[in-house]
């Protein structure tokens, strides 16, 4: 079985001195692919540094909404270098936080728009952050997202009706550990209704361990599994399956390479 963990903030400081530990403990919990996602220049930069020493190990280029009063004209023309780079496979996270409201909605929408731009033209897909801000958010979209490929929307913690509105789209939906708290009936009603084939998983670690572990301060990828199996169980599909689609969806949404865990068979 392999998983890919397709979002989490390896670089943030919980995790950034042990990453070769993370990494290994991760494998021998079947998460054979991670992206580490970029929050801001220097995050993005960094990122890039660590996907550069270890195989399998990709990059999501972006400034989160929350960072968005502190933008500068500079900060968009790096990220445009950074889009360019091999070990980058998705744009953002990018989108709107109304929730804790650090940056005002003006500043958030006018740099949503921007990352779109910047997807669209380097032809990647590209990572939502969306929290309160639902219906600003698919606007945004509708009015600037034209031109990118495929989105996802992650950490979906919206109602089902919503996640209906995003699969007509043709969007594809992420959980993190949240869906696996006892609180989380909405998320868990939500999940139901996402076709596997549209479904991704993330730890969006260092946050948010997932149940059972969630008194794990620090969380990372090996408890990915956790997510994967409360899922698959939620929607009545043996494990193994689930996780074969839901990696294979993302594989074809980051525009991973194939892997295969026997050798290439070589004819005579
Ligand atoms: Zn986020
Ligand atoms: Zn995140």
């Amino acid at each position: 079985m392999e998983l890919i963990d397709t979002h989490c903030h390896l670089t943030f400081p919980e995790l950034v001195d042990d990453v070769e530990a993370v990494l290994q403990r991760s494998k021998a919990a079947h998460v054979t692919s991670w992206i580490t996602v970029g929050t801001d220049t220097a995050e993005n930069q960094k990122a890039i540094e660590l996907a550069e020493k270890f195989d399998n190990l990709y990059v999501a280029a972006g400034i989160h909404p929350h960072e968005a009063k502190n933008v500068t004209n500079d900060d968009i023309k790096q990220l445009k270098k950074f889009a360019q780079n091999e070990k980058v496979v998705a744009i953002g996270e990018t989108g709107l936080d109304f929730y804790y409201d650090f940056s005002t909605p003006a500043d958030q929408i006018r740099l949503f728009a921007t990352h779109l731009q910047i997807a669209a033209e380097s032809n990647l897909p590209v990572i939502i952050h969306s929290r309160k801000s639902f219906e600003d958010t698919v606007d945004i979209l509708d009015r600037h997202g034209a031109g990118v490929k495929k989105t996802l929307f992650h950490c979906f913690g919206y109602t089902t009706e919503k996640a209906r509105t995003l699969l007509k789209k043709g969007f594809y939906i992420s959980f993190t550990g949240s869906v696996t708290f006892k609180n989380a009936q909405k998320t868990c009603d939500a999940a139901k209704i996402v076709p596997a084939e549209k479904l991704m998983i993330e730890t969006d670690c260092p946050y948010m361990s997932p149940e059972p572990m969630r008194r794990q301060k620090i969380n990372e990828p090996a408890l990915l599994i956790h997510i994967a199996k409360f899922l698959a169980d939620l929607k009545k599909i043996p494990l193994e399956n689930f996780a074969q689609t839901v990696t294979n969806n993302s594989r074809v949404f980051f525009n991973l390479p194939q892997k295969s865990s026997s050798p290439p068979l070589i004819y005579p």
